[in-house]
């Protein structure tokens, strides 16, 4: 198997101004792409190393790589599809039902989200999670592979490593993740959630 790079479904200039083309095109094509790269130069080791061309590869560390590109590859493919040009639209009823379920209000669970993203230590995401049955839950990723929960569906992400934001925001975290709601995809959130649902 072979991961890949695919295009972003809008221009890379479709998020301005909350996203810059800048960063658009620096983030999707050299860091997505690295994770991508990544990901298969880890799978094409364990294939010799399978193989017997490889005999000395380092399995851990090797796995561990393999965890942190597809993770990385995986994480950016749904951030992109996060996002949309002009969100501006009444997020959907479906949303707001499971959002009110599991959080109190469509407000409460923007603010635990928020405040989760401005307590990411370095490198990482926030991640909403949908369970089995029908909840959902926040968790903060570290890098890009780590506190994930196993068997739940990953519905909606934020990117908040500095490469995200920096060129943009400075260290304004907080200004970056407050702007990224005028561009959420909720219509995305409400496909993930219908299609998913267990009920
Ligand atoms: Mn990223």
């Amino acid at each position: 198997m072979k991961y890949k790079l695919l295009p972003l479904p809008y221009a890379y200039n479709a998020l301005s101004p909350v996203i810059s083309e800048e960063i658009m095109t620096l983030h999707h094509d050299k860091h997505h792409a690295a994770y991508v790269t990544g990901a298969n130069a880890a799978l094409e080791k364990l294939e010799k190393n399978r193989l017997g061309e490889l005999p000395e590869l380092d399995i851990k560390a090797t796995l561990r790589d393999l965890s942190f590109h597809v993770s990385g590859h995986l994480l950016h493919e749904l951030f992109w599809k996060c996002m949309v040009p002009a969100s501006g639209a009444d997020i959907p009823d479906v949303v707001v039902q499971q959002l009110n379920n599991s959080f109190g209000s469509v407000d409460a669970f923007k603010k635990q989200f928020s405040a989760t993203a401005k307590s990411v230590e370095g490198s990482g995401w926030v991640v909403l999670y949908q369970t089995p049955q029908n909840e959902l839950l926040l968790s903060s990723v570290e890098k890009h592979n780590l506190n994930h929960l196993p068997g739940y569906t990953p519905v909606l992400a934020l990117d908040v490593w500095e490469h995200a934001y920096y060129l943009d925001y400075k260290n304004d975290r907080g200004a970056y993740v407050e702007k990224w709601w005028e561009i959420v995809n909720w219509q995305y959130l409400a496909t993930l959630l219908t299609t998913s649902s267990h009920a």
